[in-house]
């Protein structure tokens, strides 16, 4: 906690970039102009990885970057009412999601983190490679929020952020 009150203090105190992008953005409303569906990984912050401000991406962030419901209407809620023209999905290399589901093999994991590793499961099917298996759930990830009426026409691309060298392919 000490951690985080002195990080906020931080960033009150830091450079008039962001100062000058709240006032903007609260007087003026958000123009993100991409969505990016990624891990809840710390490894993987999209403001840092793609050099973002505030108001720039419009982020939704689950282990495994899976989506369900709330995951979909919140990339329609950018879509149709922000007009963000891309979506984004990105996975990562040595994501515990997707190696979870790799390790579950056979086995049926408990609660809400269960229901998660088996989507990712269903996913990777019989794929044993993790970095296959990473794109087979950004695939998946991409039909998901394509079950969407309102998500048809919008581009959507699949990318992959490699957690060592920060390179997103
Ligand atoms: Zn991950």
């Amino acid at each position: 906690m000490d951690k985080l009150i002195d990080g906020n203090l931080k960033y009150l105190e830091a450079d008039d970039t962001y100062a000058s992008a709240r006032a903007d953005t609260s007087a003026n409303g958000q123009h993100p102009y991409a969505v990016i569906v990624t891990c809840s990984d710390s490894r993987v912050p999209p403001e840092h990885i793609f050099g973002a401000g505030l108001g720039e991406l419009f982020v939704v962030r689950t282990a495994g970057n899976v989506i369900g419901d709330f995951e979909r209407g919140t990339v329609e809620y950018a879509v149709g009412h922000l007009n963000v023209p891309l979506v984004v999905v990105m996975g990562h290399t040595h994501c515990g999601a997707v190696g979870a589901a790799l390790d579950a093999h056979g086995h049926h994991a408990e609660g809400s983190l269960g229901k998660l590793v088996s989507e990712i499961s269903g996913a990777i099917g019989t794929e044993r490679n993790e970095p296959a298996a990473v794109k087979l759930n950004v695939r998946n990830s991409i039909a998901r929020l394509r079950e969407s009426a309102e998500l048809q026409t919008v581009k959507i691309a699949g990318a992959v952020y490699d957690i060592e060298t920060g390179k997103v392919e």
